[in-house]
């Protein structure tokens, strides 16, 4: 049997029709069901679908065989117990630094809302600036506009979700792709299976 993790939202609009492609197919009724794990066109193959940040943690301790998720969020994870096997290049987009103006990363100590704080940490310390990080788990938009932050560091695709609320993104941390991962031990234990389906997603890709 194997387990793939697919990442809910944006990103699993853009898996399943790559996926079919490849020749795994997940029935609407499957989809439209309340069930956490489904069935595939394949008796050997089970879908999960979950939080995207949950999807890296998911495919560490092997309760996924493989998963797909956005780098933005392998970043955060670090990458422990896993491989990161093929860019799908779905889902793609930036990770920036936003403000108001320029003038606002000005500041001897930047204060950054973020759901990203490892990236984050690591683009401002390679730059050598002093920074405080101030987590939050949506809406960063918000934060510039009530004080609580100078600028943030988010996701950008279109940029209408910035230019809606006053903000302009400055610089570029990463692009961000979605990534096909699978856990370290079962890429040998399954090896077999796993790579047959590479194959068939890297032929659709
Ligand atoms: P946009 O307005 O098109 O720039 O999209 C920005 C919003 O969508 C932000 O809230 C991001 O967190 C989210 N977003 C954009 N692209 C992605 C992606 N590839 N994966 C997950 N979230 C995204």
């Amino acid at each position: 049997m194997l387990t793939i993790a697919l990442s809910k939202g944006r990103i699993l609009k853009q898996t399943l029709p790559l996926l079919k492609k490849a020749g795994l197919e997940i029935s609407d009724t499957e989809l439209n069901s309340r069930k956490l794990i489904l069935n595939t066109n394949f008796d050997t193959v089970k879908v999960i679908i979950i939080r995207a940040s949950d999807v890296p943690i998911f495919v560490q301790h092997g309760a996924a065989d493989m998963g797909i998720a956005g780098k933005d969020v392998l970043l955060e994870h670090g990458g422990s117990g896993l491989f990161e096997l093929l860019d799908l290049g779905i889902a793609k987009c930036r990770l920036m630094v936003a403000a108001s103006d320029k003038a606002k990363l000005k500041q001897n100590t930047l204060k950054i809302a973020t759901k990203y704080i490892h990236s984050t940490q690591c683009y401002f310390a390679a730059k050598g600036t002093q920074i405080e990080v101030i987590k939050l788990y949506g809406a960063m938009e918000l934060a510039p506009k009530v004080g609580l932050a100078h600028c943030i560091v988010d996701l950008v695709d279109t940029g209408n979700t910035l230019k809606a609320n006053g903000l302009i993104a400055f610089e570029k941390i990463e692009d961000i792709s979605s990534r096909l991962v699978v856990n370290s031990s079962a890429f040998k234990t399954k090896d077999t299976q796993i790579k047959a389906w590479i194959e068939n997603i890297k032929k659709s890709l």
